[in-house]
């Protein structure tokens, strides 16, 4: 079901000796409280703990995937954009950024429209060739969904982006997430 396989965040060169190493910014936006922190920390220590905070200033943190092409994959996850407080800070943050992913909850209305507020901040702000991801956070809460997937694909579609919805607490969808953003990476083009 995955087609990509975690290597550890420093095994940059533990794939094949002509592997193409790429490393990518990936900035996280989204309302407070959507998951953000969880979904880091999910995909780069494997765990959910929701007591513990990753954001801390102006850091991020990274992680490396190898794909089956052999292409290894550097994620350099900043994820501070989108807290309140930094709200004016943002635009540094996603300048120069290849990847944004913008993450909603599915019980929560107003973090989808929130969502939908990053996207045009992103269209009018972001790098033109950006790759934008929508992500409904918190799967694994369906009885108290409130967002239809369908809107979430509705609207990803209409936006050029690429949905998926994903359980930070179940670890749902959480690789794939990552994995589907390397595939669409633009590839260094060989001699
Ligand atoms: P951030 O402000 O967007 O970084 O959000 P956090 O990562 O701090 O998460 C906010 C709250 O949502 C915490 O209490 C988490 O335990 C909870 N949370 C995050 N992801 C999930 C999820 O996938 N499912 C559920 N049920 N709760 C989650």
């Amino acid at each position: 079901r995955s087609s990509g396989r975690l290597v550890g965040a420093n095994s940059d060169n533990g794939g094949a000796p002509d592997a193409k190493n790429l490393r990518v910014k990936l900035v996280l936006l989204g309302d407070s409280g959507v998951g953000k922190s969880c979904i880091v920390l999910r995909f780069v220590r494997g765990q959910f703990d929701p007591t513990s905070k990753v954001t801390v200033g102006a850091s991020f943190l990274s992680q490396t995937i190898a794909l089956q092409d052999s292409t290894t994959v550097k994620f350099e996850i900043w994820d501070t954009a989108g807290q309140e407080r930094y709200a004016a800070l943002a635009p540094l943050y996603y300048r120069g950024a290849a990847v944004a992913v913008v993450v909603y909850d599915i019980t929560s209305p107003d973090s989808f429209a929130k969502a939908q507020y990053w996207v045009k901040e992103l269209q009018k702000h972001g790098s033109p060739d950006i790759i934008m991801a929508l992500v409904g956070n918190k799967a694994d809460l369906h009885e108290k969904r409130e967002v239809p997937a369908q809107d979430g694909i509705e609207y990803a579609e209409k936006n050029e982006m690429f949905f998926i919805e994903t359980s930070a607490k179940t670890a749902d969808n959480i690789n794939q997430l990552f994995e589907e953003i390397a595939k669409r990476l633009p590839r260094p083009t060989t001699s």
